[in-house]
């Protein structure tokens, strides 16, 4: 049974991500019917915030009576009012007498209530199925519903000994195409890239997502002065939004140079330099509720000491720099001894080609 229960529980996180990118604020969701011989009967997922929820969406596909059947969902259904109806009523209305969830809503204020209405009613629930690849499923929203922040992921491709540039802060080519393939799929997911204005006057990137089917993340940008020239190819508007955080003392002129779809967001400083927690909160504020970090060693540097950072995705190229002319993946950042290290704790690695994808957890959020 708990094997069959596995199988069904990896199912539904296959349906729930296919909303990666189009569910934000929403968690993923996945939901399966199935019966006695635990033969599927339908499937369903959130697509789009808005839209209705996975279980929902499961009921409206299935072809037969669902009386007497089971649901498996990776998310504790829900029991309030929102966009849509709760989706424990309708699993009661249609007399399903078996559900069989992965994790507990995070969110504290309706934590338990969609598990208690369906026991209540009469319905046999089994929790916790799965629970640690369900809750990695929904890092976002967990992190949004615990910390009201958004998730926030530091992106970087660094050379063996750890540079993520040369000396001229040529950082282009170091990985190869299919490391960069997989950044366009991350940059499917986030709800928002974040760089620096460095990074937009030196490579003048588009900070797109070039991936079929994929859609473009809102673009921002960090940039206290300024200074970025307003003809960059990351401001073309290309239906995505763009957002600039900038000092509060920029004068008016300047936000007018700007095209009309930019949102020229100010934000406050702290020593000259824009403070990136408040930055930050003023995203979540603003709907971003996960970031993709593809930035410069300043910006890595200050949203590690604010510790801000969720996670760490680096691409290692087997290329060997220098201390000369790189440029490290952090810079003013100084930990005198081992002790005093962040610690991280490795996820995942992966060899992409001829260089290697590591994924890390930075220890607060475990
Ligand atoms: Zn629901």
């Amino acid at each position: 049974m708990q094997k069959e229960y596995n199988r069904l529980m990896k199912r539904c996180i296959t349906l729930a991500k296919k909303g990666y990118g189009r569910v934000s604020p929403n968690p993923l969701v996945g939901a399966v019917i199935f019966d006695d011989d635990y033969r599927i009967i339908s499937e369903g997922y959130h697509a789009k915030c808005g839209q209705n929820h996975a279980e929902r969406n499961a009921v409206l596909n299935a072809k037969e009576d669902l009386k007497g059947k089971s649901i498996i969902v990776n998310l504790e259904p829900c029991s309030h009012f929102g966009k849509t109806p709760p989706c424990a009523d309708l699993i009661i209305e249609k007399g399903i007498k078996r559900v069989i969830s992965g994790l507990v809503d995070p969110n504290p204020k309706v934590s338990g209530r969609g598990i208690d209405k369906l026991k209540n009613a009469g319905i046999e629930v089994i929790e916790g199925i799965l629970e640690n690849e369900c809750r990695e499923l929904n890092k976002i929203f967990i992190k949004n519903q615990t910390e009201k922040l958004p998730y926030i992921t530091i992106k970087t491709a660094v050379t063996m000994d750890g540079k993520i540039a040369s000396g001229c802060y040529r950082s282009k080519w170091i990985t190869d195409e299919a490391s960069r393939k997989e950044v366009h799929k991350l940059r499917n997911i986030y709800d928002g890239i974040l760089t620096g204005s460095s990074t937009i006057i030196k490579d003048n990137p588009m900070l797109s997502c070039r991936l079929k089917g994929g859609r473009n993340p809102v673009r921002i940008i960090a940039d206290t002065n300024l200074s970025c020239p307003p003809n960059s190819k990351v401001f073309a508007d290309d239906g995505a939004r763009v957002i600039i955080l900038t000092g509060e003392k920029v004068s008016a002129k300047r936000v007018k140079e700007y095209p009309s779809n930019i949102e020229i967001i100010k934000c406050p400083l702290k020593e000259d330099k824009l403070d990136i927690k408040k930055a930050v909160e003023i995203l979540y504020g603003n709907g971003i509720m996960s970031i993709l970090v593809e930035a410069g060693a300043r910006i890595n540097k200050s949203i590690i000491e604010a510790e801000l950072a969720d996670e760490l995705i680096e691409f290692i190229a087997p290329k060997i720099l220098g201390d000369k002319t790189g440029i490290n993946f952090v810079e003013g950042f100084n930990r005198e001894e081992i002790s005093k290290c962040n610690n991280l704790k490795i996820l995942s690695t992966k060899l992409i080609k001829n260089d290697i994808m590591v994924i890390s957890r930075f220890k607060k959020f475990l």
